[in-house]
């Protein structure tokens, strides 16, 4: 992919880029007057506000539609902020284009169905517009990047990826679980593409949106995206997780923004505690290696003398005494169990059973 960095396309005083704006736009008067509060705090750069809106029942309110396009350039008109509409459908790029929002963000929902971004890579052809992509809702790193090089190659090199959160099927206190390894993994296969959090869909709730924004910018993410309404309480959308205007600026004013680059002292120390975890990655890894050797010699045992490969008991006795272990060595316990589920259900593919 061919991309181009952030700051040769947007003149932001100082990173992170903040994305601020409501989940919908439900009147002129609710857009307005939220971007004029917007505008005023650090960092705000662009205004968002879904017109289309993808709901999951019918008969919900699905956005105000085309007639939002003139509050938005309003907003420009009044704050001097960018604009940030969700596409779905050719017909709303056409229509954003026309209108002259200045970037498209295309949604969690949209992104899953490819055929859906050929459709919006095709009218995106001989167009300059940054475009924003959400990743998709299921946790699929190859979906994400698809969607990326989809509209990629119909010559968009303004490009972000947005980190909002994935689907688990698992309980979780997130609206969608942020599986941070897939935005890193993102990042470490294309270290120029400007990578952006959207801690609101995330979070689905506004006391947790601090952590995970700050969150975000450790891991050196350029930016947020923060859904951000008048009147949170009267929201249409989306009611539980939008800030005040007031709020967003108590957030972003205390936001930690950390040093990328730590100085000389610091990269030499880093260095050392870099290759110790190097060391004992390898020594880790000798060590799965010879634990599954091990249950390879058990399972052929088993075999000879034809016994079953799950043996329950013994499994029992040893999740409880390596669950005491891992305690005594101060190790999550959630997290020990998962590593003994995973190791336990290879070794019993090892031994035929999977
Ligand atoms: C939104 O930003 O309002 C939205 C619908 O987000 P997502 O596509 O991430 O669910
Ligand atoms: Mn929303």
């Amino acid at each position: 992919m061919i991309i181009s960095t952030l700051s040769t396309w947007l003149t932001v005083s100082d990173l992170p880029l903040v994305i601020s704006g409501p989940c919908s736009a439900e009147s002129e008067k609710q857009v307005i007057d939220t971007a004029v509060e917007v505008a005023k705090i650090k960092n705000v750069a662009v205004f968002r506000a879904g017109l289309w809106k993808p709901r999951t029942k019918p008969n919900s309110f699905e956005g105000v539609g085309t007639k939002g396009l003139q509050w938005l350039i309003k907003v420009k008109e009044v704050t001097g902020l960018k604009t940030t509409v969700e596409v779905a459908h050719p017909d709303h790029i056409r229509a954003c284009l026309d209108a002259g929002i200045d970037m498209l963000w295309v949604g969690a929902r949209t992104v899953t169905n490819p055929f859906s971004i050929q459709d919006l890579s095709n009218v995106l052809k001989n167009v300059d517009i940054p475009v924003l992509i959400k990743n998709p809702v299921a946790p699929d790193i190859k979906t994400w990047i698809g969607a990326l090089e989809r509209i990629n190659s119909a010559g968009i090199d303004k490009l972000v990826a947005v980190h909002r959160g994935f689907y688990d099927y698992q309980e979780s206190i997130y609206r969608n679980s942020p599986m941070w390894e897939i935005p890193i993994e993102l990042k470490r296969l294309f270290p120029e593409l400007p990578l952006i959090c959207d801690p609101s869909h995330i979070c689905g709730n506004k006391s947790l949106i601090r952590g995970i924004a700050q969150d975000a910018l450790d891991l050196e993410m350029d930016g947020l995206m923060i859904e951000t309404h008048i009147s949170p309480e009267n929201a249409l959308t989306d009611a539980n997780q939008q800030l005040n205007p007031r709020e967003l600026e108590d957030l972003i004013s205390n936001l930690i923004i950390k040093k990328r680059d730590g100085g000389r002292d610091f990269e030499n120390q880093l260095e050392d505690l870099r290759s110790e975890i190097d060391k004992i990655d390898s020594d880790l890894l000798k060590l799965v290696s010879k634990r599954m050797k091990t249950v390879q010699k058990i399972g052929e045992y088993k075999t000879e003398h034809q016994i079953t490969i799950l043996q329950l008991k013994r499994w029992n006795e040893v999740i409880q005494n390596r669950l005491e272990m891992g305690e005594k060595l101060g190790l999550d316990k959630e997290f020990l169990k998962k590593l003994l589920c995973l190791i336990h259900e290879k070794s019993i593919e090892i031994q035929g059973g999977g």
